[in-house]
């Protein structure tokens, strides 16, 4: 039987780094596919329509959602934020690996769909550290940051309902974390198709 491919799911609150993450780990694991979101965020000097995001506007992305097109989609501080169902799942089927790198509303909504995917939570060392983080990328507005703070706290709770964790105190060590879980993930007897002799 062909082997299926293994959805890949990197969550956790804002400004954990997870995009960082994901960047790094796209160096070293080239053999993934990674699904492009749909927002309704405007785009940020130097994003790319269809490599960075598809960009729709408010009434499109709910085309989408009354098409039942969304494998998950969540509002992301103030933001409409959605997976494509097709790309996901054509690719697992053709037995491709699939990334996803969303939040953790998303996740959750997932995990209920596809409960046999990989969920892995990227939590911060502290909150002060995720405050600097959020301060220091220079992304979002004051009252911004401390919605997001705010919200932290509750987000954390769900780390329950993952696989996996990485706490993201130094980069390199948690994109290697990161990269050993895809590894191992695909080591997993079930997840390989062997030749019987
Ligand atoms: P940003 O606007 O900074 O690119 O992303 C904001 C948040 O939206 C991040 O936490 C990111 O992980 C999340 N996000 C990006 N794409 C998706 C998606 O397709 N679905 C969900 N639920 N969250 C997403």
């Amino acid at each position: 039987m062909k082997r299926k491919g293994i959805l890949f799911v990197i969550s956790g609150p804002s400004g954990v780094g997870k995009g960082t993450i994901r960047e790094a780990l796209l160096e070293k694991i080239s053999d993934i596919e990674v699904s492009i979101s749909a927002t309704t965020r405007p785009p940020r000097p130097g994003e790319v329509h269809g490599k960075d995001y598809f960009f729709l506007s408010g009434e499109e992305f709910k085309k989408m959602i009354a098409e039942d097109k969304f494998l998950e989609w969540a509002n992301v501080y103030q933001n409409f934020y959605g997976t494509p169902r097709d790309f996901v799942i054509k690719n697992l089927e053709q037995g491709k690996d699939v990334l996803l790198e969303i939040d953790i509303q998303g996740a959750m909504q997932v995990k209920n769909k596809m409960p046999e995917g990989v969920f892995i939570f990227i939590y911060p060392p502290d909150i002060q550290t995720l405050a600097e983080r959020l301060c220091n990328r220079g992304k979002d507005s004051k009252e911004s940051i401390e919605r997001r703070l705010a919200a932290c706290a509750e987000e954390l709770r769900h780390v329950k309902y993952y696989d996996y964790v990485v706490v993201n105190d130094e980069l390199e060590w948690a994109v290697k974390k990161t990269e050993a879980i895809i590894i191992a993930e695909r080591c997993k007897i079930k997840n390989i198709e062997l030749e019987v002799v």
